[in-house]
């Protein structure tokens, strides 16, 4: 296994593998790599004869009172589980690399970064859509894997591949979860363990609006309630945000007749964590 620091590197990496024909497969990460990376890394790895897998805490992304300095990070580790996934290549690029003082170029995907996380976050899918379009220049993909439990994000990444004309194949993956349904992240480490357990709450709301829509409920008000119930019984959660979504457009709707996105938000002790759950007959 390769780990490349410098772009020049990759690019001649990556350049040198599509002259010689190999395909190459590319999953961005922020490193502290769990059981969700491995999944999407494992496809990577049966789509392609090349797989780049890039750790990069991208500091564009966060906002001035977000985690960037905290967030959780273990290079050995990654660095083993990666091996382990057989990759081919880490990318790691260097902050000072990917944004010298020079650098001014933004990328804005602003109709599907309005809504949802981009009401809290405001700037974050700009820096998410800028840092994947470096990263593909950088590791020239055929077919980049991204995660459904950052649905917003994906959203984005696909509609900036089209608008764009990037040549490369964006591969959707399920949220993979831990046993009680909490859907794994990096930021699960800020969890105590009560607050973990709390945790649990997110995915259960989401399961029975699930179930709800599946009996026939359409109204999203009434969605939207019923999972807001179940997560105000933790004292430590506060909803940042609950909704029901036009998978498309992310616009709000409010009666269910076109596939649907129930996304939220919750902050959980120090912890923000997503999820959703698509609704669709
Ligand atoms: P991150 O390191 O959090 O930026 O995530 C890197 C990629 O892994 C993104 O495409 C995420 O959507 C994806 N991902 C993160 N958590 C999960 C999960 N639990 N299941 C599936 N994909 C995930």
């Amino acid at each position: 296994m390769n780990i490349i620091q410098s772009i020049a590197e990759m690019q001649a990496f990556s350049e040198t593998a599509r002259m010689q024909g190999k395909k190459i497969a590319f999953v961005p990460t922020m490193g502290f790599l769990h059981a969700g990376h491995l999944f999407l890394i494992r496809h990577g790895r049966s789509l392609a004869d090349v797989l780049v897998v890039s750790i990069f805490v991208n500091p564009i992304q966060f906002g001035p009172a977000e985690d960037f300095n905290r967030y959780p990070r273990d290079w050995d580790r990654d660095v083993q589980l990666c091996k382990s996934g057989g990759v081919d290549v880490i990318f790691s690029p260097k902050a000072e690399e990917m944004y010298p003082e020079s650098f001014q170029t933004e990328v804005s995907v602003p109709l599907l970064s309005k809504n949802l996380c981009g009401i809290s976050r405001p700037g974050h899918f700009q820096g998410v859509a800028t840092v994947v379009v470096k990263l593909f220049n950088c590791t020239k993909p055929h077919v980049a894997i991204f995660g459904e439990k950052d649905f917003q994000q994906l959203a984005v990444i696909k509609r900036l591949v089209q608008d764009l004309n990037f040549d490369i194949q964006i591969i959707g993956i399920p949220t993979i979860r831990e046993a009680d349904g909490l859907a794994m992240s990096s930021r699960n480490t800020y969890l105590t363990e009560q607050e973990r357990r709390s945790a649990a709450s997110l995915s259960q709301a989401l399961f029975k609006a699930q179930e709800l829509f599946q009996n026939g409920e359409r109204d999203a008000r009434v969605l939207i309630q019923a999972a807001e119930t179940i997560i105000t019984r933790q004292k430590n959660a506060s909803v940042d945000y609950i909704k029901i979504c036009d998978i498309q457009t992310l616009q709000d709707v409010n009666t269910i007749a076109q596939p649907a996105v129930m996304a939220l938000a919750v902050k959980i002790g120090t912890a923000r964590l997503i999820d959703n759950v698509v609704l669709k007959e």
